[in-house]
């Protein structure tokens, strides 16, 4: 059942992620890989460890007053109750309901998830819009079983995590955890298999281009799609 997961982010995401200097938009795709894998879990904790150790080395300027002025400053703060912990207790998730199928999310996506816009269909295709920032375009993606997203390249930056169930395309077949970065050099035709369907993360910088058939059929698509 364990699928091992093939497509990580690159070092240098990993590294950005955990000093938080990615956009909103990509970092929530890594977290959600990091969520679903356990090797990149792993990494996040000893790149972290990493940076507490540089940032612990740093001379700091300080002087007494300082120290004593933070020491009033904390003790004059309120105590927080132990209400406010039993306040939020971790909810069981609710499921993602799409093509009469049932998926949980990875936690870093429940929240943004359970503001998704309406499913759009086509064909065996769904998307669901997620609340996004102005520089990305942030979607839940269902491909049904047996079914091929056309061939299309970027205009952006793609990443595409699977979230269950498996796509394959020329370069490759990705399962859950899995993550694909495609840059707009990069074509491809991801489709399912005849036996199982797949939801996914998708996040992109731009438009999808679509290569093959009528432009006219294809426009609205690009649509669809962002
Ligand atoms: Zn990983």
């Amino acid at each position: 059942m364990a699928h091992a997961i093939k497509f990580h982010p690159g070092m240098s995401l990993l590294e950005q992620h955990a000093e938080g200097t990615l956009s909103a938009d990509v970092a929530l795709a890594v977290a959600a890989h990091i969520d679903l894998c356990p090797h990149c879990q792993q990494l996040s904790r000893d790149i972290t460890a990493d940076l507490a150790c540089q940032l612990a080395q740093q001379p700091v300027k300080t002087n007494t007053t300082d120290w004593q002025q933070m020491l009033n400053d904390i003790m004059a703060q309120p105590q927080l109750s132990k209400q406010v912990a039993a306040i939020q207790p971790h909810l069981p998730a609710e499921p993602i309901i799409v093509n009469q199928r049932e998926f949980i999310l990875p936690r870093s996506l429940q929240r943004l998830a359970a503001n998704r816009g309406k499913w759009l269909h086509l064909g065996g295709i769904a998307t669901a819009k997620l609340p996004a920032g102005n520089d990305y375009h942030i979607s839940l993606l269902y491909i049904d079983k047996n079914t091929e997203v056309p061939q299309h390249t970027h205009l952006g930056l793609e990443m595409t995590l699977v979230l269950a169930g498996k796509i394959v395309d020329e370069n490759g077949e990705y399962g859950a955890g899995d993550l694909l970065i495609n840059s707009p050099d990069d074509t491809h035709t991801p489709r399912t298999m005849a036996d199982e369907d797949c939801l996914c993360l998708s996040v992109l910088s731009a438009p999808l281009k679509f290569k093959k058939g009528l432009t006219r059929l294809l426009n609205p698509l690009q649509q669809f799609f962002y």
